[in-house]
């Protein structure tokens, strides 16, 4: 066994269908009795429900996140914070509401419960991203973890296929990096494998037949696990290379997830073979990056930047950013090889390609 360290986080997780008829009692537990719900204007029906639901617990609704954590929409609902003295949030949504609410926390220490509707897994994680002047700056702290996790399997149902395959995608990522990087463990590795095992059995039967409920399930059960390595441990080129192209060029988040998957692993793959070994068998694959290229493929998932609106004239910029702050990564990062495997991306060649 190799020598490690392991912090685990703290939180409370209430897992299962119809469970947001808990999240009163959840509120009740902390003695709660304010909460400013939070959803994007997409999901605001749902919200109010929530605050129907929540009864005299429910101070109001804010629904306005957006993609990517905007200060400006921030300093909105930290207004309606202030005007209804809300004493909790509430965030029912992807990552766009986690975000939101974690930037309310990360200013004002109120506690969060979060009913997580997509597999980004932010609920899980100390981390929080945000955008200002279009910029995207990332920061790690216990102040922005949410104290408790309403997974409820029933509002997942509603998650349009496609999304459902690029935020499984997304997911997997999470545990793909978790198993070779840096600060890696034994117990995180164990929930990597569950995670990803978890969503590539249910991803495919989704993509048949999307109201499946066990592959629901299974699929929101593999987020958790997802999102529990993307807290527990750091990250490497592949989270570097998609918060590039989604801080700096505005691609979408979990499809540039999607389409880079399978190029950064075979970027990594050639130094840490044997960490993603459980991955290649997963998908009983040659290697993890062809596993991974050919689950995608057959999910119908995005398969090039040029889709994603990337133009080819900016790759070189784009790798400039990538290169110009230093991180770490288990294969040295070249620019050469680098701009080979953004071109891969870009025009959807087999990962290691250009390699
Ligand atoms: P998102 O939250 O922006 O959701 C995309 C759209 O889908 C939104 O309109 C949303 O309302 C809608 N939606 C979500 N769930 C739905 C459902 N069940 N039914 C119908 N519509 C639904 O996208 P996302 O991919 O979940 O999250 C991306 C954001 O999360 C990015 O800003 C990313 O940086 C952040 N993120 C942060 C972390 C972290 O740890 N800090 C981790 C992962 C992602």
């Amino acid at each position: 066994m190799y020598p490690f360290v392991y912090q685990a986080l703290s939180q409370r997780v209430v897992f299962g269908s119809g469970t947001i008829d808990q999240v009163g009692d959840e509120l009740a537990r902390m003695d709660l009795a304010k909460a400013l719900v939070l959803t994007t204007p997409q999901q605001e029906e749902t919200g109010r429900k929530m605050l129907e639901a929540l009864g005299a617990r429910a101070a109001d609704l804010f629904a306005g996140a957006a993609m990517h954590t905007p200060v400006e929409v921030t300093e909105k609902a930290l207004e309606q914070v202030n005007a209804v003295s809300a004493d909790c949030v509430v965030s029912i949504g992807g990552g766009s509401t986690t975000g939101l609410g974690k930037a309310i926390a990360l200013r004002t220490d109120l506690p969060q419960i979060v009913i997580p509707t997509s597999y980004a897994g932010s609920e899980a994680t100390p981390i929080l991203g945000e955008t200002k002047d279009g910029a995207k700056t990332t920061q790690r702290s216990m102040k922005v973890l949410p104290e408790v996790i309403v997974y409820d399997v029933d509002l997942t149902m509603s998650l349009p296929a496609k999304m459902t395959v690029t935020s499984g995608l997304n997911a997997i990522a999470h545990s793909v990096e978790g198993l070779y990087t840096q600060d890696r463990n034994p117990v995180i590795s164990i929930i990597a494998q569950e995670g990803i095992a978890a969503l590539t059995r249910a991803l495919p039967v989704i993509h048949e037949r999307p109201d499946d409920a066990e592959a629901r399930s299974d699929a929101l059960y593999g987020a958790w696990a997802c999102g529990t390595v993307l807290g527990a441990v750091g990250m490497a080129l592949h989270h570097k290379i998609c918060h590039v192209l989604g801080g700096s060029f505005d691609l979408p988040h979990a499809e540039t997830h999607s389409v880079i998957l399978p190029h950064a692993t075979a970027y990594n793959e050639r130094a840490v073979a044997r960490e993603l070994t459980p991955v290649a068998s997963i998908f009983q694959s040659e290697s993890a990056a062809l596993g991974l290229w050919t689950f995608a493929r057959r999910l119908d998932a995005p398969m090039t930047l040029s889709e994603l609106g990337m133009k080819q004239s900016d790759l070189d910029r784009a790798v400039g950013i990538m290169m110009n702050n230093p991180y770490w990564n288990p294969q040295p990062l070249l620019e050469e090889d680098l701009r080979g495997l953004l071109d891969d991306a870009f025009f959807g060649r087999a990962p290691g390609a250009s390699l």
